[in-house]
C-alpha cells in the first residue's frame, strides 16, 4: 500500500513573513497523524525558517533543486548536504521550468536524482509532456524517455524510494488539468516503466500528478489506481487550498 504524498511547490514566491503566515496556517489545521505525507518545498532561502516554524508538525521540508557537486568551489549553487543541514528530506528535480528555462537536460535530472538518493535526500523526479508534443501523439515516448535515462543514469535501485511526478508542461499554472483518465493512462505507463528497474519500484514507487491541482479537482486525480498524491504549485501558496487539497488525498 502506498501512502499519499501531496508537495507544495512556492517556487520563487514568499517573503519571511509570507512563510510564517502559510507555514501557521497550514499547521492550524492539520491533524496530528493525517495518514498521508506531507512536504512544503519553499525557496532555499526560507528553507531555515520553515524548518524552524514547522518544529513538531507532521509536515517535511524539501528543496526545489539541488547542485550535484558536494560543497566547494561552485558560486550560487547548493548541495545536498546543506539541504540535509537544514532539515530537507526531499527534493525536486527536473521541474519543467528548470529543464526549458535553465536547459537541464534529462542526463543532468538523472544525475541530480542519483546524487540525492545517494545523499539521503528523497528526489521527486519530474516528467511530463509540452502542449505540442501531446498534440503530435509523443507523451508516451517523451515520458519514456525522460524516465528511461534516469532508470538507465542513475539505476533502478533509487526507487522505490524516490518519486515520480507526472507534470504535463501545459497544465503547469494555466488552470489546465489533465482529466483524470488522461492523467491515469500515464500514470499507468509510467508504472509499467517502473518494472524495468523492478518489480518493487513499480508497486511501490509514489507518482504524484501535478498541473493545476485545486481543492475541487483533486479528488477526482486522486482517485486514480495509479496517482498516489500531487505536486502542487499556484494552490500551495494559500493555506486553505493546500488543506483541501490534504484533504482529498487523505479521504
Ligand atoms: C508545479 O509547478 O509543479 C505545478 C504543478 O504548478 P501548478 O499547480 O500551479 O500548476
Amino acid at each position: 500500500m502506498r501512502r499519499p504524498l501531496v508537495a507544495g511547490n512556492w517556487k520563487m514566491n514568499g517573503s519571511r513573513e509570507i512563510t510564517k503566515t502559510l507555514v501557521t496556517g497550514i499547521g492550524s489545521d492539520l491533524p496530528g497523524d493525517c495518514g498521508i505525507d506531507v512536504v512544503v518545498c519553499p525557496p532555499y532561502v526560507y528553507l531555515d525558517l520553515c524548518s524552524d516554524l514547522l518544529g513538531l508538525q507532521p509536515v517535511s521540508l524539501g528543496a526545489q533543486d539541488l547542485d550535484i557537486h558536494g560543497p566547494g568551489a561552485f558560486t550560487g549553487a547548493i548541495a545536498a548536504d546543506m539541504l540535509l543541514d537544514v532539515g530537507c528530506r526531499y527534493v525536486i528535480v527536473g521541474h519543467s521550468e528548470r529543464r526549458s528555462l535553465y536547459g537541464e537536460s534529462d542526463e543532468s535530472v538523472a544525475e541530480k536524482a542519483a546524487v540525492a538518493t545517494a545523499r539521503g535526500l528523497t528526489p521527486i523526479i519530474c516528467v511530463g509532456e509540452t502542449q505540442e508534443e501531446r498534440e503530435d501523439g509523443i507523451t508516451a515516448e517523451v515520458i519514456r524517455r525522460q524516465l528511461g535515462v534516469v532508470i538507465e543514469n542513475a539505476g533502478g535501485k533509487i526507487f522505490p524510494q524516490a518519486l515520480v511526478a507526472y507534470e504535463p508542461v501545459w497544465a503547469i499554472g494555466t488552470g489546465l488539468t489533465a482529466t483524470d483518465h488522461q492523467a491515469q493512462e500515464v500514470h499507468a505507463l509510467i508504472r509499467e516503466q517502473l518494472s524495468d528497474a523492478s518489480e518493487e519500484a513499480a508497486m511501490g514507487t509514489r507518482i504524484l500528478y501535478g498541473g493545476s491541482v485545486k481543492p475541487d479537482n483533486a479528488a477526482g486525480l486522486f482517485a486514480q489506481p495509479d496517482i498516489d498524491g500531487g505536486l502542487i504549485g499556484g494552490a500551495s501558496l494559500k493555506a486553505a487550498d493546500f488543506l483541501g487539497i490534504i484533504k482529498a488525498a487523505n479521504s
